[in-house]
């Protein structure tokens, strides 16, 4: 059995550390604020290479908050990729904001800046640069775009703890950025947790307040806010496994290769194809074929899960029916008929992606 994710093996392989930074917190009653999670918030900070981290409860809420925090006019209007997560676009309509989607890049499948150009009008307020599968967005091309139209950049970084471009981690240079500590993502909590990296001092105090009841201290409400808060258990258990993610990283990029190399010859597929800027960290290793849920169902029945990320392109959800871009036509409702992610990370050895490159080779024979 080759599983796509395996959580209670890398829980197996740090058991003790793990158990015994549990038991800390129970036994100081650290569950809300305190030093665990000032301590993740500052080790985070630093592995982003900012000077400002704060946790949150989820990468949903870091989103909405991040969105919230720039204070921008009812209606403006927010660049989202149409293949992504639907929390990318999910926080903009409900920060009251008005969701433009733009199409995707057709080697990397993050989004395209072609497609960002034709998408600004006078009402474009902000770029969601989503890091999708670990891959970068061009920081550069679009700090360009940000600067001769006015515009705030987020980086959604759900997917792409670690990620570099041009050898500077992500989340280091939009206005603001947002992770995502959901158990399956690189960098995972043990239930819900988030967090928000800045340069900016200025939006980095307003995240907090947001996320606090717009507390400046525990009497004192600025405004109102609401409660998003990382609790202690999680930045505890994150704590522990942030030591190890560099590691990991390193242990997805290696098996991403040797997938790359291995399935170089097969043209039954199409490999993504990284960008010379960019350091992936492989959240997903996903591949192209037109006949997807035959090879999904032909691995599933050899022991081998996989996933699809994402079945549907945003607009095409039945969510967005009401946007005007839902009939659009655009080339992410193609690839996502296409979109295959294979097993990839800490808990796989080389052996399993021979195993599964082996049964992709062995589908497209028969
Ligand atoms: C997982 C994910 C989110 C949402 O994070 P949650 O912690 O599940 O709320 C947002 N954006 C992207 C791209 C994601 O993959």
């Amino acid at each position: 059995m080759i599983k796509f994710l395996n959580l209670s093996m890398q829980y197996q392989n740090i058991k003790s550390e793990i158990d015994e930074t549990i038991q800390s917190v129970i036994d100081e009653s650290a569950f809300i604020g305190g030093k665990y999670v000032r301590a993740f918030e500052e080790n985070f900070a630093k592995y982003c290479e900012v000077p400002y981290c704060i946790g949150v409860a989820n990468g949903t809420d870091a989103l909405e908050i991040a969105l919230e925090s720039l204070n921008l006019p009812k209606g403006s209007e927010v660049i989202v990729p149409a293949n992504s997560f639907i929390a990318s676009s999910e926080a903009v309509t409900r920060q009251g904001l008005k969701v433009v989607f733009v199409d995707i890049d057709t080697q990397s499948y993050i989004l395209s800046i072609d497609d960002i150009t034709n998408k600004i009008t006078k009402n474009t307020k902000v770029i969601m640069a989503v890091h999708l599968y670990g891959h970068s967005c061009d920081m550069d091309a679009l700090a360009v775009l940000a600067k001769k139209h006015n515009l705030f950049i987020i980086e959604d970084c759900a997917q792409a703890h670690g990620a570099e471009y041009k050898n500077k981690k992500v989340g280091s240079f939009g206005d603001i950025a947002t992770f995502s500590f959901y158990p399956g993502k690189n960098l995972g909590a043990y239930g819900d947790g988030g967090a928000i990296t800045t340069n900016n001092e200025h939006l980095a105090t307003k995240c907090r307040m947001i996320a606090n009841h717009g507390r400046t201290d525990k009497y004192n409400h600025e405004f109102e806010g609401r409660n998003s808060r990382l609790d202690g258990l999680q930045a505890a258990i994150l704590n522990v496994k942030l030591k190890y993610l560099p590691n990991w990283t390193e242990q997805r990029i290696q098996l991403a290769n040797y997938y790359l190399d291995l399935l170089k010859d097969n043209e039954n597929i199409i490999l993504p194809i990284r960008k010379k800027w960019a350091k992936q960290v492989y959240h997903l290793f996903v591949i192209r074929t037109e006949q997807r849920e035959a090879l999904k169902l032909f691995l599933q029945e050899k022991g081998i899960q996989t996933g699809i990320h994402y079945p549907i392109a945003l607009p095409k959800l039945n969510a967005y029916q009401y946007h005007q871009q839902a009939k659009e036509e655009m080339i992410a409702n193609e690839y996502n008929g296409t979109l295959l992610s294979l097993p990839i990370g800490e808990h796989l050895t080389k052996k399993d992606i021979e195993i599964v490159v082996k049964n992709i080779n062995l589908f497209f024979v028969e």
